[in-house]
């Protein structure tokens, strides 16, 4: 194969040229391909459509999870829902004040593929603090008796094995599992193109009934639709902004190569276009 072609609407396609078909399985939830391309190096596809590359997963894994950190700096406990490419993880075992971090995945066969092909982003699951759990997640947050600092919803579209949880009881239990200063973040889709704006909106309403404190953040990821991408960042205590502490983050010298506090700020500054989306719920 030359070429992999990801449809973004009926009318828009997105092709990266391949080097190497590397691996295909039908896994018991989805079909999972790795492919190694010229320009983003290794990357996997779940349903067709690309989840995470070498080239650019920095900006989603370091925003999903550097924004809900340098708020709350209590955050000892953490859940990760969805997650398989151990990006997400990555990021969270910098911080040495984190002492456990659950991650629950539904599809094993993701996070044994990518711990094949992609060290970039699997290193962290190795780390003692992390506890691998397959299964469904929306059955997760409505069974467990913990209770978590952090909860970080890195799940595919809300198509097949993901649309759980964009699901109002999903949230709704979410919510009981926090702790009363915990953070939930959710990749809240493209505000771009219909469909996806028409889902991030639907996810925005839910989360707003149920929680106080309800924004909406963006960054640039360039092979996700649109190339502008958004995320939830609920709680029942913590404003994103009014208890943002940048010198708190920049002391922490952390390496990243996207998130710093400028960026931070900058990112719930949503365009007209996105804020009157938002309006709408
Ligand atoms: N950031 C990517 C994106 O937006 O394209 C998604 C990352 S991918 C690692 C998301 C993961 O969520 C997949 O590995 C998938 O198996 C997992 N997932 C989907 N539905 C799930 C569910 N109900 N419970 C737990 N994990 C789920």
């Amino acid at each position: 194969m030359e070429w992999f072609t990801e449809n973004w609407t009926p009318n828009i396609k997105f092709s990266v040229r391949i080097k190497e078909h590397l691996h295909s399985e039908t896994t018991p939830f989805q079909q999972l391909e790795v492919y190694d391309s010229f320009e983003l190096g290794r990357f996997f596809t779940l349903d067709g459509i690309m989840m995470a590359n070498e080239k650019d997963e920095f900006i989603y894994h370091e925003m999903i999870v550097h924004t809900p950190m340098s708020i709350n700096q209590n955050i000892k406990h953490v859940l990760v829902i969805g997650g398989g490419d151990g990006g997400s993880v990555r990021e969270l075992t910098k911080y040495q004040t984190i002492e456990s971090i659950d991650m629950v995945e539904i599809d094993e066969r993701v996070v044994r593929v990518c711990q094949e092909y992609f060290t970039i982003t699997t290193t962290g699951l190795n780390d003692p603090r992390v506890s691998l759990k397959f299964e469904d997640g929306l059955a997760y947050v409505k069974n467990t008796q913990k209770v978590y600092d952090l909860i970080i919803v890195d799940s595919t579209d809300p198509i097949g094995p993901g649309e759980g949880l964009f699901s109002m009881e999903f949230y709704t239990n979410c919510k009981r599992v926090l702790a009363e200063d915990g953070i939930l973040i959710n990749q809240h889709e493209s505000p771009y193109f219909e469909k996806e704006s028409t889902e991030m909106k639907r996810a925005h309403k839910k989360i707003k009934s149920l929680f106080p404190i309800a924004e909406v953040y963006q960054a640039f990821i360039p092979t996700y639709p649109s190339g502008h991408w958004l995320f939830g960042f609920a709680s029942k205590k913590y404003h994103p902004i009014k208890d943002f502490k940048k010198a708190h983050i920049t002391s922490l010298g952390l390496e990243t190569k996207y998130y710093n506090g400028d960026v931070h700020q900058g990112s719930f500054a949503l365009p007209n276009y996105v804020r009157n989306a938002l309006k709408e719920v």
